[in-house]
Order: structure tokens, then sequence, then C-alpha cells
């Protein structure tokens, strides 16, 4: 038996994994089994409703526990927790929840991959879910159903998880109270990912959410021991470990050219970069990239700080695999990219073979002159020189973990050696 579980929570608060939680402890208290880890997955980073990071939750239990326990009664806890729970409020926020009763199909696994890639429509998903004989709860507009089904019945090939630890109700919305210090050890001492970037905390969340701090890691034992070593000022209501999608690169497709990629779509493209990157007001740095089927305009925003320095340094005709998603100005958002092959030649005019000084164009196609001697040279091919570039062929380089997408594969979980 399957519950998926999406679009409960607003801007100003709740966050559908808290809702998660509570409901899991409510379950686990009346006696119900729930089977391995509740699942927190990242869908479509381009979707138009989303919240903040786009994600849907779902849980499993096995079945054998509905010979003695009831079914009906199961649904009503938890209908009636997102009924208490969800943000009704918010014109944005619109609950859905599934309930799925089968194993998980081939179909159902295209599904969820088509909703990291495309934008599916509530219609489409109501009709898939009917399609799967799923049954589904749609609140106000019930566009969570797009999201409910996803996380159910997404394949997780590569996944991570996440420990979240939750505030208490008085605490919610008020400044968060995490020691730094700790979180630095933490860090250090443990495989974990994603916690700091200088200053900044990347665990802790800068909305008014229930969540105090979430730790990531490749292995659930590493959150365990994270959790011992962060220090707090304030008192923990619950903590919750999550099976995720996150930083596993789910959300890339290869694209075979730059025209056959789509708007709101994430690639792994190729291509040529055609101009020297330029800053527009608000530091935003924008260059073409170009490959034979067309071009686009590439992005690396203001938030990805530092990160645009190294793509500043890229220079015309250098070869790149850039790694990100077109999102609503049609521009492709930079996540990471690798550097295939540098232009590491610039082309000058030739020096004076008599006196030593640089030779000026004679006209076109008529060759080199020496404006000091006269010297002229017939040849009008101007001459190679190799430079040194400061980025390297082979390397990859990414964004900063406080611009990284929850999705983004960090170099540190590639494997590059
Ligand atoms: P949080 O991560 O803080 O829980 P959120 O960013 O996940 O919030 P939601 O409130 O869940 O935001 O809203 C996202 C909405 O978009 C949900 O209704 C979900 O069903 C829907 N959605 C998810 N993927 C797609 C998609 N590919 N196309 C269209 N809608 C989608």
């Amino acid at each position: 038996m399957y519950v998926g579980i999406d679009d409960t929570d607003s801007p100003d608060g709740m966050c559908t994994t808290y809702l998660c939680n509570v409901l899991l402890k409510k379950l686990k208290s009346e006696g119900y089994i729930i089977d391995g880890f509740p699942r927190l997955i990242r869908l479509n980073p381009f979707a138009p409703h989303k919240t903040r990071g786009n994600g849907g939750v779902s849980f499993k239990l096995p079945k054998e526990q509905f010979k003695t326990k009831s079914l009906d009664v199961l649904k009503k806890i938890i209908l009636d927790e997102v009924e208490e729970l969800a943000m009704f409020d918010c014109d944005n926020t619109n609950p859905g929840v599934v309930f799925y009763d089968g194993e998980i199909t081939e179909e159902m696994e295209n599904y969820a991959y088509r909703t990291l890639h495309e934008i599916i429509s509530i219609k489409e998903a109501e009709d898939f879910a009917n399609h799967i004989g799923a049954e589904i709860h749609k609140f106000k507009k019930g566009r969570g159903i797009i999201g409910s089904l996803a996380a159910m019945s997404c394949k997780l090939t590569d996944y991570t998880y996440e420990l979240l630890a939750y505030r208490t109700p008085e605490n919610r919305g008020t400044k968060r109270h995490i020691d730094y210090d700790s979180v630095v050890r933490m860090d250090r001492e443990t495989d974990t990912f994603e916690n700091i970037d200088g200053k900044y905390m990347a665990i802790e969340p800068n909305t008014p959410c229930p969540v105090l701090y979430g730790i990531r890691a490749n292995d659930y034992h590493s959150l365990e021991k994270a959790r011992e070593i962060v220090k707090l000022g304030e008192p923990v209501e619950s903590y919750c470990i999550f099976l995720t999608n996150q930083h596993t690169d789910m959300h890339l497709a290869r694209a075979e050219n730059i025209a056959n990629m789509k708007q709101y779509s994430s690639y792994i493209v190729d291509g040529i970069v055609k101009d020297k990157p330029y800053t527009i007001e608000g530091g935003h740095l924008f260059f073409t990239l170009m490959d034979d089927s067309g071009e686009i305009e590439a992005a690396a925003y203001e938030p990805t700080k530092n990160f645009r320095k190294i793509v500043a340094k890229l220079r015309p005709g250098d070869k790149i695999r850039l790694y990100g998603g077109i999102g609503k100005e049609n521009t492709y958002n930079i996540e990471k990219f690798k550097v295939l092959k540098l232009n590491d030649v610039i082309y000058k005019n030739p020096v004076c073979p008599k006196c030593n000084k640089t030779m000026t164009s004679a006209g076109k196609n008529k060759g080199f002159k020496c404006k000091h001697c006269d010297y002229k040279i017939r040849n009008s091919n101007k001459i190679p020189h190799k430079i040194k570039r400061s980025l390297e062929n082979g390397k990859f380089y990414e964004t900063p973990v406080s611009a990284r997408r929850h999705l983004a594969k960090p170099l540190v979980r590639m494997n590059l050696e």
C-alpha cells in the first residue's frame, strides 16, 4: 500500500515533510507498520507552482497488516491530518493525496520520470491515477496529486538520505539557534555533504517553515552520527530521515543537441562558447553556447556568487559540457560544467624579422607590412600563439553549496577519481 502527499505548504509556513513526519508518528502510535524510510522526491525544478524545492513525499505500508487493521481508518487518519495541517489559506496550496494498492509498474516509473522533466497538468495526473487504479483525494484544486503520484512511482537507481530536525511550535518563525562551530565539526567528521559554505550554514533553511535543519548523506548511519555532533540552542520536536533523489542529477537528460532542448526541462548539453561572457545589472553573467543545430543563452545568476568568476574565464572557442536547465526566461541556468577542450590559442600579427616590431595588415589579403622598416610579407595568415588558461581541460566546476539545486549532484558525489 503506497501513500503519496504533496502541496501542503506555503511560503509562510509548513512543510510537506513535516506533515509526513507527524503522520508517520501518529500511524506508528496507532500500530500501523511502515516499510523502510519515507521518501522525499524532488520533481521538476521549473514546475510553475512550486513553493520552494518542488518536493513530494511518499511512504509504503506492508499489506499483510490490513488483514487485522482497517484500511479505511488509515486513510481517514491521513486525510484528517492533511485537512488539519495544510496551509489552505494560501491560493497556491492545493494538496493532493494518493493511495495506491499494488506494485509500482514501469509506466508509473515513466510517469515519475516525466514529472522530473516536463510540466504535467492536474488532468493528466488524474487520468493516469484512474488508469493505474490509484485512489486520489484532491483538496481545493488538488494539484498535489501530480507530485504525490510521482513521489511513490519514482525509481531510485541513485539516492541519498536527509535527516530533518523539526522545531517546537513556539519557536517556529523565529531565528534558529544552531551552533556554527559544531556544524563545521560535523561536516569534517561525518560522511555528509552540503552542510556549510564558508560562514553560510546550508543545513539551516531561511524560511519560516518548521524545519530546524536538514543534513544530507549517502547513508543514514552518517546522519545518526551527525545529529549527535550538532549542538543546538533550542529544543527539537522530532526528527525524521527521508530517502531522497536529492543530489543525484535525476532531473538531467542528455540533450541530443541545443535545438532539441525544451523550456522547463534540464539537460546535459555539449557546445562551443560563442562569445565572451558578459555581466548585466544585478550581477548576472551570460554567454552564448552554440553547436551545429543552434545556440542558447547560458547564465550564471547572481546567487551563484564566485562561480560567476569561473564562468567569466571561458572564452570563445572553448568546448564545454553544461549541466543545468532552461527556466522562465528561456535561458539555460548552469549548475555545473565540464571543460572538454579549451581554446588555448590566440592569433597575432607576425613580428618583423628585420626589426622585431609587430607588423600591421597591409590590407585585405595583402599580407603584413612593417611600419618601421617597410618590410613586407605576402602571407596574410596570423601567427598562432598558445596561451595559458586558468581553467583546466577535463575539469568540472560547480555552483557553490549556497546556490545548489536540491537535485544537482555535487562533485563530491561524482567519483571523479
Ligand atoms: P516544499 O519543497 O517546501 O515542500 P514545494 O516547492 O514542493 O514545497 P509544493 O507546495 O509541493 O512546492 O508545490 C509544487 C506543486 O507542483 C505541487 O502541486 C506538485 O504536485 C506540482 N508539480 C510537481 N511537479 C510538477 C510538474 N512536473 N509539472 C506540473 N506540476 C508539478
